[in-house]
């Protein structure tokens, strides 16, 4: 799916805009998401794709939602990224190409040994039974 950048301009929020957009990164412990503890699923900002779930997220310290799996196989791509200095995998929904965050290796994590450490404002948190 192709998403209209300048409509995404209008209906995000900045902030918004230049994580899933620009690959920004929000400032840590700054996230909605970072605290939530509620049981639901997590979609992406900019087209709604379920991406994450409650019951993979833990609390990892990073200061950003961390999740040890995807919602399902398939939903988010992942890319090299060498910005910075360094050599990241960068997490991306599957379904659009927005930005999410990047992927660790995180080895005191079971049971995947991956942490997913996504920006809040990438993401929509839908309420059990709400949606
Ligand atoms: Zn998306």
């Amino acid at each position: 799916m192709k998403l209209d950048d300048s409509e995404l301009k209008k209906r995000l929020t900045p902030e918004q805009y230049r994580v899933l957009r620009e690959s920004a990164t929000e400032a840590p412990f700054s996230g909605e998401y970072v605290d939530n503890h509620e049981d639901g699923n997590y979609a992406c900002g900019a087209c709604g794709e379920t991406l994450f779930m409650s019951e993979h997220k833990f609390d990892s310290g990073s200061g950003w939602p961390s999740f040890y799996d995807v919602a399902s196989r398939g939903t988010v791509k992942l890319i090299d990224d060498n910005s910075h200095g360094m050599h990241r995998v960068e997490v991306c929904c599957q379904n659009c190409d927005s930005h999410l965050g990047h992927l660790f290796e995180d080895a005191t994590n079971q049971p995947t040994k991956n942490r997913y450490c996504i920006n809040s404002c990438a993401l929509n948190f839908n309420k059990k039974g709400t949606k």
